[in-house]
């Protein structure tokens, strides 16, 4: 059985659930064993979160994850003087953690981020793989077993959000998408317990919402929110209003776009 579709014990740490649609795992490892950054892409809800908690698991690191966000600075990775108990403490941050203890940093979105974070990325992502902090004057080397992993959705990019070529050129980058219906299938009964079958009808439903991606809808409906649907249903809710709550709320506010959403699942149940 492929080591990625195993929820196991790795000594005490749980691996969480990862069903691999490619090569994603071992191309992850390798990158892990060759020091290179990793990229990844992909729309919202479809694994790769997931993805890295699983294979931090697997390879036995800890993962210092970050939701990146349009206010998050560099100091917010790096680290800051705080005041405690009346003491000015330097308080490292979640990169630096990772560039001092080893491990996996994974800042999730980090087209959001301002620009400042590119600055600190930078030195880290070529062969130098260093971290300055400027404001203790130390100069970090990340330890062989350190891995920046960040993640971001080409759907959502607009001009003023995108990665400079000068800093997407630094990783080595994969596409994540939604995971073959057979896969998706498994992944939304295992998830929400609901049984396979049930499960197929959901996701051959998600593939025709999807379809309508583009013409009103800005993104299409993901795997997450597949799981979710699937669990309120296992947990007895009527379909319709389970459809409701997490395939079409979620989706749109537009009164015309819920109904056509709406027409597509009532066409399947
Ligand atoms: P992303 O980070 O791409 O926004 P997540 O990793 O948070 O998405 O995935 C959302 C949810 O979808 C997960 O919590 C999990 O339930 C499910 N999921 C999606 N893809 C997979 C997969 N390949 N294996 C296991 N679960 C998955």
């Amino acid at each position: 059985m492929p080591l990625s579709s195993v929820a196991a014990n790795a000594g005490e740490q749980e691996i969480p659930y990862y069903q691999s649609v490619g090569n994603e795992c071992t191309m992850f490892e390798q990158a892990f064993q060759q020091r290179l950054p990793m990229l990844l892409k992909g729309p919202t809800g479809c694994g790769k979160t997931r993805f890295v908690s699983h294979m931090a698991a697997k390879l036995g690191k800890p993962l210092f994850t970050v939701s990146c966000h349009d206010d998050l600075t560099a100091a917010d990775l790096t680290g800051r003087y705080l005041l405690q108990g009346g003491e000015t403490r330097w308080v490292d941050g979640p990169l630096t953690r990772a560039v001092r203890e080893g491990g996996i940093c994974y800042l999730d979105e980090v087209v959001e981020a301002r620009k400042d974070v590119s600055v600190v990325l930078h030195p880290l992502t070529d062969d130098r793989r260093l971290l300055p902090l400027e404001r203790t004057g130390e100069l970090l080397e990340a330890p062989d077993d350190f891995m920046l992993v960040v993640s971001y959705n080409p759907g959502y990019q607009h001009i003023l959000k995108s990665l400079k070529p000068s800093t997407r050129q630094r990783f080595v980058a994969m596409s994540f998408d939604f995971p073959p219906p057979a896969v998706e299938r498994e992944i939304v009964a295992r998830e929400s317990g609901l049984a396979a079958e049930r499960c197929a009808a959901l996701v051959n439903l998600a593939a025709s919402l999807r379809a309508m991606k583009g013409q009103d809808l800005e993104e299409g409906v993901s795997t997450r929110l597949l799981v979710y649907c699937a669990t309120l249903i296992r947990a007895g809710m009527p379909i319709l209003d389970a459809a409701r709550a997490t395939l079409v709320e979620p989706l749109s506010d537009d009164a015309d776009v819920q109904e056509g959403l709406m027409e597509a699942i009532q066409a399947t149940f």
